[in-house]
């Protein structure tokens, strides 16, 4: 079941909440920056000891890490591309990060999981490209496995939101 919200990622209750994190997995503003004051320390000492063992995570790839206060069991944090001009391979790697983030959510038996509109903030995606590649990527993703019951795409914002809703009614 896919369902679609608007609102603070942060607070509502799943098994794991994607980040859209950047490469050094050390925090930045938008979504990581409010998942890792509301989560707490607990979230950060997670991601260090995931940079000293393999050196951060690299576009389109995805790692897991508690949810500290959040309420959540897990954060996957993953990194989506920074839009150049959409010849630089950005489409697929930011289905590779919706991807990943999807695999490593069923690896870690993850009945709920939300989705943060990947790139569309400081990284600059184009909204209406990103969130077609975001749900075409569920849907062929939860069709193939049983793990995964629910995923919600949080939007923050009204305009994500409105591009969302005519795709997923399709
Ligand atoms: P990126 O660097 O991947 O573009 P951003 O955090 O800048 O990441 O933006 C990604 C999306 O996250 C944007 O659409 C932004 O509106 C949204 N966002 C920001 N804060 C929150 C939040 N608390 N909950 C859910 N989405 C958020």
């Amino acid at each position: 079941m896919i369902e679609l919200i608007k609102g603070d990622i942060t607070k509502i209750a799943v098994d794991a909440i994607v980040n859209a994190a950047n490469s050094s997995l050390l925090g930045g503003g938008g979504v990581d920056g409010a998942i890792h004051r509301d989560g707490g320390p607990a979230i950060l000492e997670d991601c260090r000891k995931i940079r000293a063992r393999q050196g951060g995570c690299k576009t389109g790839e995805a790692v897991i890490t508690t949810a500290g206060n959040l309420p959540a069991q897990y954060v996957i944090h993953t990194v989506g591309p920074v839009w150049q001009n959409g010849q630089q391979g950005e489409k697929e790697l930011l289905r590779q990060a919706y991807y990943n983030s999807l695999k490593l959510a069923a690896k870690n038996n993850v009945l709920s999981i939300s989705f943060p509109n990947i790139s569309t903030g400081i990284y600059g995606f184009p909204k209406g490209q990103a969130a077609s590649i975001a749900i075409q990527t569920v849907r062929e993703f939860i069709t193939k496995q049983a793990i995964i019951q629910r995923v919600i795409f949080v939007c923050f914002d009204e305009e994500n939101h409105a591009v969302y809703q005519p795709i997923l009614e399709e």
